[in-house]
């Protein structure tokens, strides 16, 4: 994503010209494993690397539980599977919440993500609840990227990679991840349009990252080829202007945080923090959002130290 380096394709065209106190971009944020179940199943509970062998997602409170407790009606709008082995922890957490909509099936039949945005504006002409939790779950650029962007988006092409080593094959293939994150760009800006005119954040985050050829002959992601690559993810957090005006303290506090080092495992204490819901098993040293957040705590990914190890490799251009 261009949003994160000044020398790839400008990919984020649209993001990119929201106002940064608006639209605070993280700078150092992985993800907990390399695949959607893996991540996500700790994500959305109290699960995480540090104690997973002691709490697994199943035995503990999840995300959806918590804010509807909390007097929030939920919403689920998932462009992945409705029923598969890649998703079955989300999946079920999904079907927690008050409504649940799934675009579609199967993995290849899914259509282009914009669906999400279909589906949401017919829900909202529904909806007249005070407090809302919306989540949307794209399909984003997981492979075949070809196949995540409708063809108003093809617009970059193999002779657009700059790298020097790649086969013409893993250009074409380059460029297709970039025409995906192009698309991706427009689909999240619609998101955050939706909120722009409420008293709304957003937070957008991926639940793990591809390797695209970044250092050797490998593409997509699997836990035991795992590298930075498929850890370092995007993480943003839109405060819409109403946000901005009525909750300046804790503006301040999101912004404070952009470069902090966080893992989304400890997602739920951070949101819960900004919510400002209170439950047992929030540990304020885990939200990046809170004074106690211990900035040190080491960030271990399959028991590999994220920080120490996985980060120095360096991309091959
Ligand atoms: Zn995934």
């Amino acid at each position: 994503m261009s949003l994160y380096s000044t020398d790839a394709l400008d990919t984020n065209p649209i993001l990119r010209t929201i106002d940064s106190r608006n639209l605070v971009v993280f700078g150092d944020v992985i993800s907990p494993a390399v695949h959607t179940d893996q991540s996500l199943r700790k994500v959305l509970t109290f699960s995480n690397n540090d104690n997973e062998a002691q709490i697994p997602w199943y035995k503990t409170m999840n995300l959806i539980d918590i804010f509807r407790l909390a007097g929030y009606h939920t919403t689920w709008i998932s462009n992945q599977e409705a029923l598969s082995i890649y998703g079955n922890a989300p999946e079920i957490i999904a079907r927690r919440s008050d409504r649940v909509v799934f675009s579609g099936f199967g993995t290849y039949n899914l259509r282009h993500d914009g669906v999400i945005l279909d589906l949401y504006d017919k829900l909202k002409g529904m909806d007249n609840h005070q407090k809302n939790l919306y989540v949307f779950h794209l399909m984003g650029t997981h492979q075949k990227y070809a196949r995540r962007y409708p063809l108003a988006y093809d617009v970059f092409s193999a002779k657009d990679i700059a790298s020097t080593w790649l086969t013409d094959k893993q250009r074409s293939v380059s460029a297709q991840y970039a025409n995906a994150l192009l698309y991706n760009d427009f689909v999240v800006s619609e998101i955050i349009k939706r909120f722009a005119d409420s008293d709304s954040l957003v937070f957008y985050f991926s639940d793990h990252g591809d390797e695209v050829y970044d250092f050797r002959d490998f593409l997509g992601h699997a836990d035991n080829m795992a590298s930075r690559f498929m850890v370092e993810i995007p993480f943003m957090v839109y405060m819409s202007d109403g946000f901005l005006t009525r909750y300046p303290s804790i503006a301040e506090c999101v912004q404070k945080a952009r470069n902090l080092p966080f893992m989304i495992d400890d997602f739920i204490h951070a949101l819960l923090d900004i919510a400002g819901i209170e439950t047992l098993d929030f540990d304020s040293t885990r939200s990046v959002f809170h004074a106690k957040y211990d900035a040190k705590h080491k960030r271990k990914v399959y028991g590999r130290d994220y920080d120490s190890e996985m980060k120095q490799v360096a991309r091959r251009y």
